[in-house]
């Protein structure tokens, strides 16, 4: 089965093959098979790309995707009301179908933006029922999903047999694959996280942590010297940290997750983008909680791009667009198979159109993305060759009744948790 995508702009984020101002993508049994000006594929079909910029999906590192049918509802919410409304109030409140519904929604919304690779940080783990919704969710849409569990959230008990549990159903190599997301050094006691990193290493996972606090608290040099620090961990937020911390993470071969939206509107501290490049790290993009934020990530690049040339001028719109891509993938481990149009990976791609009013002339298209760039402009997405949304609307999916099931969903999650409308859906 092939597929040539023909005439499109190409932005590869593929250093080897850079940018072609008219280019065809060649795709075969779900790998890109050929990136050149032009390609003989009479036997494929063609997804015809004039006026479309050709770019690999967008790799998100960090979204709570289950909190997906309160969106909005924290816009002016500081970081400890969000903590107060969702995990103290509304959470306890939620049942398996309620983290499946926000899980399908959640995801399928970031794959309508052009999210082709998503890692969900699901941390409504109450029980194993949950979990499992959560999964089911996942492989239910046609996203690249890394379920990232972070099983005994709001507890420190020992979460082993779960993790296990879970580690048992999701070992395949599919679409949906997993890490551990550990409750850190700042939730649990330096012996439950190296606990659990041992367990992450048995299970062959990777792992993603929050880290909120900093200054005097001093939590990389902590795990430094439990000698806890690994290359197979994302740290999420982290803007509290010096920046002799940067470096140790740096020295690991370790990655960051940032929220620019987030962070600035819940005053978690300066987004890091100049500091980590200053230290020799890449960043990376995420969501974190649409409750709060958007749920894209043009508003996420344009934030962090923004905020970091207020400061500085050093940044380009091509690193952000690398931060977005690439640099995301290979945080997910997933830089062999997706973040790049290069012959070899899955053809995880976008198509996005240049011919819309918002976008036009797009003669430089990196930047027009990155500075106009919106979910309005993704006409196509393919995840592995497949393609999951065509001509502006996604695949086989019915949204009349995804938003009656997220609408009931919320009312169901809102009452139990006694919580009225000027509390969550005014
Ligand atoms: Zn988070």
């Amino acid at each position: 089965m092939r597929t040539l995508l023909s005439g499109g702009i190409v932005v590869s984020m593929d250093p080897a093959l850079g940018d072609l101002e008219r280019g065809d993508v060649l795709i075969q049994d779900g790998l890109i098979a050929g990136v050149a000006e032009r390609i003989d594929a009479p036997d494929a079909e063609v997804i015809d790309a004039t006026d479309r910029i050709v770019l690999p999906g967008f790799v998100d590192t960090h979204r709570h995707t289950w909190q997906t049918a309160f969106r909005g509802v924290g816009a002016d919410w500081t970081f400890a009301e969000y903590l107060a409304a969702i995990h103290g109030r509304l959470r306890p409140s939620y049942q398996p179908e309620d983290v499946y519904v926000g899980n399908l929604a959640g995801r399928l919304e970031a794959l309508n933006s052009g999210v082709t690779t998503m890692l969900d940080w699901f941390h409504c783990a109450q029980s194993p029922g949950h979990a499992d919704a959560a999964v089911a969710a996942l492989r239910d849409t046609p996203g690249r999903s890394i379920f990232c569990y972070g099983a005994g959230w709001g507890t420190t008990d020992p979460v082993d047999t779960e993790i296990r549990r879970v580690r048992s159903g999701l070992s395949g190599d599919g679409l949906v694959t997993m890490a551990l997301g550990l409750r850190g050094p700042e939730l649990t006691a330096m012996d439950t996280v190296a606990a659990e990193l041992k367990l992450a290493d048995e299970l062959g996972l990777r792992t993603s942590v929050h880290i909120e606090s900093g200054g005097t608290r001093r939590p990389i040099a902590d795990l430094r010297e439990h000698g806890l620090l690994r290359d197979t961990t994302t740290f999420v937020h982290a803007n509290g940290i010096g920046d002799d911390e940067l470096r140790m993470l740096a020295d690991a071969g370790c990655s960051v997750s940032i929220s620019p939206d987030i962070e600035l509107k819940m005053r978690m501290g300066w987004p890091m983008t100049g500091r980590m490049l200053a230290a020799g790290l890449r960043p990376t993009l995420s969501i974190d909680d649409t409750p709060s934020g958007g749920g894209d990530m043009f508003a996420t690049m344009r934030t962090a791009y923004a905020v970091q040339r207020g400061l500085d001028g050093g940044l380009r719109s091509r690193d952000l667009l690398e931060f977005a891509t690439v640099d995301g993938a290979r945080a997910c481990g997933l830089a062999a198979r997706t973040g790049s149009i290069t012959p070899g990976k899955d053809a995880d791609v976008i198509l996005l159109r240049a011919d819309d009013p918002t976008a036009l002339p797009a003669s430089n298209p990196v930047g027009t993305i990155v500075t106009a760039g919106h979910p309005g402009l993704v006409d196509t997405v393919l995840v592995a060759g497949r393609v999951v949304k065509r001509d502006g609307l996604l695949v086989d999916v019915d949204l009349a009744s995804l938003r009656i099931r997220l609408l009931e969903s919320r009312n169901r999650v809102a009452t139990a948790a006694g919580m009225g409308p000027r509390d969550t859906i005014a």
